[in-house]
């Protein structure tokens, strides 16, 4: 059989995938340039309390600020950047700019308000990684408190073994974790517990299925349940009407993020429309 699909990918060669793979490889030296010039620039989503009706924070939201195509979304370099081994490089640039807001915002960390960055899987293999990090807040002053580590739930599959100590250290320190995409990970609930996970994120997926499909209501609803029986903290992202805020609401979820409360957004915007010189803006849409 091993013959026989070796023969088969005598196919791979055709004109029209060696293309592709021109393409790979000119994205692969676009971004070993990128890393060099620093063309990544967080962008900031609001993080919505449904009580209060304030900014909590923000989720820092990387976007490669090409010099030809403009703005880049993740999903179409991150994959990249993990398979040459580089994407710790950009997580590491980009918490040294979210801190460097943070030290201007000091209004939203005074308020208790955290930046939640997102780190890829593959950094906790690296076993500098808490160093590192810590090297970075110091620099600009802040404590962990400020910040947010967000990791997806497939995060857990792969490394049972050390996770929990080193998930265990980031927190000791002062750091909360949250799990995000959560419910789209296939793993078993049995290692919840065995986390010290903050916050469980709701995927997008199911959000976008609140009253169309039954099934995801109840899933959410526990999701929500368990989450207060652990004490963790859930946040419901991808909510984009007011139904699915007020279902959501309903339930028990407080802190939301999505279309519906903000796009991720620059930082200039980001503080034009949520910061203030009085503290933190109340959110002025039509939410009830
Ligand atoms: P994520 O962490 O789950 O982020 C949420 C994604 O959903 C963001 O996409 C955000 O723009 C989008 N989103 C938020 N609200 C809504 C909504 O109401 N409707 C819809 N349709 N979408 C919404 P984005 O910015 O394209 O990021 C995609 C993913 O890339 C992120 O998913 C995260 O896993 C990854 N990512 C982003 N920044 C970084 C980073 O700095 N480092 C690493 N390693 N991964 C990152
Ligand atoms: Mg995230
Ligand atoms: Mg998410
Ligand atoms: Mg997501």
């Amino acid at each position: 059989a091993a013959k026989h699909e070796q023969r088969g990918s005598v196919r791979f060669y055709t004109p029209e995938l060696t293309k592709q793979a021109q393409e790979r490889l000119q994205m692969r030296n676009d971004l070993r340039r990128a890393l060099k010039n620093k063309e990544f620039i967080p962008y900031y989503q609001p993080k919505f309390d449904l009580q209060t009706r304030e900014v909590l924070g923000a989720e820092a939201l990387v976007r490669w600020n090409h010099p030809e195509k403009g703005l880049v979304p993740p999903f179409d370099f991150i994959p990249v950047l993990e398979e040459m081994g580089l994407v710790e490089e950009v997580d590491m640039m980009m918490l040294d700019m979210v801190c460097g807001q943070l030290e201007k915002w000091q209004q939203l960390t005074d308020t208790g308000g955290k930046i939640a960055v997102n780190f890829s899987g593959l950094q906790f293999k690296y076993e500098k990684l808490l160093d590192k990090v810590v090297d970075i807040i110091e620099s600009h002053k802040l404590t962990p408190k400020a910040i947010q580590i967000e990791v997806t739930e497939g995060v857990l599959l792969e490394h049972h073994d050390q996770l929990p100590l080193i998930f265990r250290d980031f927190k000791a320190l002062g750091f909360s974790i949250a799990l995000d995409d959560f419910g789209t990970g296939y793993s078993s609930l049995g290692y919840l517990s065995k986390y010290p996970i903050d916050t469980l994120k709701i995927d997008r997926s199911f959000v976008n299925n609140i009253n169309k499909n039954e099934a995801d209501d109840i899933l959410i609803k526990t999701i929500v349940s368990m989450a207060q029986n652990l004490k963790m903290d859930v946040v419901a992202e991808g909510v984009e009407t007011k139904p699915q805020a007020d279902w959501l609401a309903s339930i028990g979820v407080r802190i939301v993020q999505g279309y519906l409360f903000g796009r991720p957004m620059s930082a200039t915007n980001f503080e034009a429309a949520f910061l203030q010189d009085d503290g933190i803006a109340a959110h002025q849409t039509q939410i009830s």
